[in-house]
């Protein structure tokens, strides 16, 4: 494989092969900028005129762009493509016992809503997270998730922060330093007594941005209803996307029966009220579909309980 450099008027393309050479890159070009799909970064230097004089390419680099099996999880590559990483999951779903993929059936069904096949051909996962937005699709299940995400730059070496709530700080701002790199993203197998749902509401059915999507991951303890942890996220809610970490809270130890919803409205209500003049408009709408994006996902756990 080889390191090719592109040099245009404007932009100097680096496609790197190997990790070491991405990390000297950087060194020397602080700025650079790291594109797989060009589907955010396109749109920027397209539509806002973004001029980026030095851009590199990992999409060759092999931890960068493979999927690996560990014990408890998938490691994928940030550049590991939408598509790819659909191929793959399905041959997992088929092979391990059901139980154990629902995470990574959750992550294909939503793959389905989440732009259009030309897109998903080229966008990669490390791209969603590192652009941060706050109606991504796939960051609210991988902070319900709270995946582990593998970082490297030349001075921080290698270095793990999970995607909890406090990975965003801000709008498209996250805690990973302005000179590492996303390497990979640990996507955890579930466990006999955990399921996980994520819905997304659009104004059309395919190819929409959404307007907010939810996901919840519950886990019971052996052989019961009672919620043992429940981690339940929301995009389109705040600048950034959240985990209701007080809703969860309060659902601990509680039992997964018809009560549970409206227990469930009172906190979310009040842990997501969304200002008025919140960029995006249909609060009251939003409000709501907090609620009902929780509704659904609790009957299909319910029902998938039995
Ligand atoms: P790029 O544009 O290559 O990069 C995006 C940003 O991430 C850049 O700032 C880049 O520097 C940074 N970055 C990328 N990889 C790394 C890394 N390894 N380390 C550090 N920084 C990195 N998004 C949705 O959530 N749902 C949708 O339905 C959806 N539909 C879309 C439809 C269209 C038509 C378009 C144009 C975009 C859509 N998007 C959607 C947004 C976009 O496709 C996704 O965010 C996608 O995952 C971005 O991936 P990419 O590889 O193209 O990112």
């Amino acid at each position: 494989k080889q390191y090719l450099i592109f040099k245009g008027k404007n932009t100097t393309w680096h496609r790197p092969t190997e990790l070491t050479s991405i990390l000297k890159l950087k060194e020397q070009y602080p700025n650079a900028k790291i594109v797989v799909g060009n589907t955010e970064v396109g749109v920027e230097v397209k539509f806002k005129h973004f001029i980026y004089p030095t851009i590199i390419m990992p999409n060759l680099i092999p931890e960068m762009n493979t999927i690996t099996e560990n014990d408890n999880c998938l490691t994928v590559g940030a550049a590991v493509t939408l598509m790819d990483m659909d191929n793959i999951f399905k041959e997992y779903i088929e092979k391990l016992p059901r139980y154990k993929t629902r995470t990574l059936k959750t992550i294909i069904d939503m793959l389905n809503w989440f732009a259009g096949k030309q897109i998903r051909n080229v966008a990669a996962l490390g791209g969603n997270i590192m652009t941060g937005s706050p109606i991504s699709d796939l960051n609210p299940i991988l902070m319900s998730l709270k995946v582990k995400l593998n970082l490297i730059s030349k001075h921080h070496g290698h270095r793990s922060v999970l995607m909890d709530e406090k990975f965003f700080t801000g709008y498209r701002k996250n805690v990973v330093k302005p000179d590492e790199i996303l390497v990979s993203i640990e996507i955890p197998f579930s466990n006999k007594y955990q399921y996980v749902k994520a819905l997304k509401q659009a104004k059309r059915r395919e190819d929409d941005i959404s307007i907010v999507t939810a996901a919840i991951n519950v886990e019971f303890y052996d052989k019961t209803n009672v919620i043992k942890n429940i981690d339940i996220a929301y995009g389109g809610m705040a600048p950034m996307t959240v985990l209701a970490t007080n809703t969860s809270r309060s659902l601990k130890e509680q039992k997964w029966n018809e009560e549970l919803p409206e227990k469930t409205y009172s906190h979310l209500i009040e842990e997501l009220p969304l200002d008025p003049s919140a960029p995006g408009g249909n609060i009251q709408f939003r409000r709501a579909l907090t609620m009902s994006l929780f509704l659904k996902a609790y009957l299909a756990i319910a029902k998938e309980m039995c």
